[in-house]
């Protein structure tokens, strides 16, 4: 699809006016030395639009000014809890009123389809700040009883505080989306927050940063620095930074670690998966095959959640698959922009290179592949492939391939389903369809996953605490917890000078 038709050109217009440069300190900026980076169109490959291309020191002037806007005495240092809250919740509001921009934006620079990006990407990203407008008011502290001391002398208590600037480091999967899972927290504990989008998909996130200008968050509390991987690398390493949040490749998020041992800064790490789906004899087949398509194939499969390795009990594994293969089949590959659009173009023609080369290596291992042809047409399309008869050690069932990629495979007990769904590095999702609720609670208990789906999947919330065990990342997002990890716990203990009663002066 060239990008000069009618509906293009109306949907392009939604790039009128969508500021292009660095947001550092309330204001628009171009990169220090004028560079700039194309971002492109997936479903073309055309040049969608160029932002400015921050470099090492356009980095540290946004980290000055997230420090100096969140110093003591600061606006924002000052502002009450219920004014922090209406402010998320205004900043929630006018993402719900730019809806159909917003979703424009994700999907023509992400490929995603425009129905997807309308009906979750964009009210999840509301959602999240909605939901963390609630925290502000409730973040208190303890009035802690000294175990050693005398109670009536010290009055001890805890205090949680802003962690400091955070730098919040994020994904082309989901653009907006993953924005507010950084910003909407770190603003609710009260931190200042400096904004690096990926390379690929850098616009919904300075649309965002205008809105949270218009909902009066004061100048410096969110920056935003586009740039790519050494605009990142500076940022995790840039000296004022006090913590790292980090969604992305569990590569760069051991770089990540490296840079931040130097002084200790903290680090939240959503990394990547390999997510294991079990699917019992008994379950609803007909929900199993859809809660198993819809685990590997939304977004393209690029979802680190993505239900990439799918057990299936030996009895109904052919009536599995084959259900699954329909479904495959049937799913529209096209120009996100299109409304019969249910998957959209990979993000990028190195990307669909790399799957494209797991399913050729799982052809040559002997595996059978169905699905995952890349047509001859410009975009960078891939069609949904479900993989059988592969080796458990080849790259293809081991290694995150963040594609439209299941590889099934079938098992008899209970006991080796949970043994082949935790032989990985990763621990991010997990899923089980069965009728057996009993099951699923010991199957869901053993499972090595930060989440856990029964009878469903991608059931995300911004209550829902999220994050993964082992490879998969360090700390959770969302939740409670997901507020915590922009708080560092201060102890405060007052020695009130009282005497012990009785031996007290009287007042004079
Ligand atoms: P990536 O290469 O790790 O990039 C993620 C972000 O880090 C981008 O903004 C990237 O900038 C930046 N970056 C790259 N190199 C850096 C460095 N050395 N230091 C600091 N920042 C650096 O990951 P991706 O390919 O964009 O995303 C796919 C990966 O993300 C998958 O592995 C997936 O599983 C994971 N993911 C995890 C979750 C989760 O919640 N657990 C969610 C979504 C995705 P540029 O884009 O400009 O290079
Ligand atoms: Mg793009």
């Amino acid at each position: 699809m060239s990008a000069t038709t009618h509906t293009d050109r109306l949907c392009l217009s939604c790039l009128d006016d969508l500021p292009r440069e660095l947001f550092i300190g309330g204001k628009w900026s171009p990169a220090n030395d004028h560079r700039q980076l194309a971002s492109l169109r997936p479903s073309t490959g055309d040049t969608l639009a160029t932002v400015a291309h921050a470099d090492a020191t356009d980095v540290a002037r946004a980290v000055a000014a997230a420090g100096a806007a969140g110093r003591p005495g600061s606006r924002w240092h000052r502002m009450s809890p219920a004014a922090r809250s209406r402010l998320l919740h205004r900043v929630g509001d006018l993402i719900l009123a730019h809806a159909d921009r917003l979703a424009l934006l994700d999907c023509l620079d992400n490929g995603k389809p425009l129905r997807v990006a309308r009906a979750g990407d964009v009210p999840a990203a509301a959602a999240v700040f909605h939901y963390m407008a609630g925290w502000p008011g409730r973040l208190n502290g303890e009035n802690v009883s000294i175990f050693t001391g005398n109670p009536e002398r010290h009055l001890a208590m805890t205090v949680p505080e802003p962690v400091g600037v955070v730098a919040a480091i994020i994904p082309w999967n989901f653009p907006l989306y993953m924005a507010a899972a950084k910003v909407a927290p770190a603003l609710a504990a009260g931190c200042t927050v400096v904004l690096k989008p990926a390379e690929q998909t850098p616009l919904s996130a300075l649309l965002l940063a205008q809105l949270a200008q218009e909902a009066g968050l004061p100048p410096g509390v969110l920056n935003v620095v586009t740039g790519d991987a050494a605009t990142g690398a500076a940022l995790a390493a840039q000296p004022g930074v006090d913590k790292v949040t980090f969604t992305g490749s569990t590569e760069v998020g051991r770089s990540i670690v490296r840079a931040a041992a130097v002084d200790f800064r903290r680090v939240t790490l959503e990394l990547g998966g390999k997510s294991p789906n079990i699917v019992f004899g008994d379950a609803d087949l007909p929900q199993a095959m859809d809660g198993a398509a819809h685990a590997i194939f939304y977004n393209q499969g690029e979802t680190c959640v993505a239900g990439s390795r799918l057990y299936v009990q030996r009895q109904v594994f052919d009536e599995v698959v084959a259900g699954i293969r329909e479904r495959a089949a049937a799913i529209r590959v096209g120009d996100g922009l299109d409304r019969d659009t249910d998957m959209g173009p990979l993000i990028s023609a190195e990307h669909r290179a790399r799957v494209m080369s797991y399913l050729h290596s799982a052809r040559a291992g002997g595996a059978q592949v169905t699905g995952g042809h890349a047509p001859d047409s410009p975009g960078f399309f891939c069609t949904p492939a479900v993989v059988t008869g592969a080796d458990p050690q080849a790259p293809v069932v081991r290694e995150e391939i963040f594609g439209p990629v299941l590889v099934a495979q079938p098992f008899d007990t209970a006991e080796e389903a949970v043994a082949l769904a935790n032989d990985s590095p990763y621990g991010l999702a997990a899923g089980v369809f069965t009728r057996d609720l009993g099951l699923a609670q010991q199957v869901g208990r053993r499972l090595r996953a930060g989440t856990v789906w029964v009878n469903s999947w991608h059931v995300l919330d911004p209550a829902l605490p999220f994050g993964g065990m082992r490879g998969s990342g360090w700390g959770r997002e969302m939740g409670r917890a997901g507020v915590d990890a922009f708080l560092e716990t201060k102890t405060l203990v007052n020695d009130l000078g009282t005497r012990p009663w009785g031996t007290a002066s009287a007042p004079r």
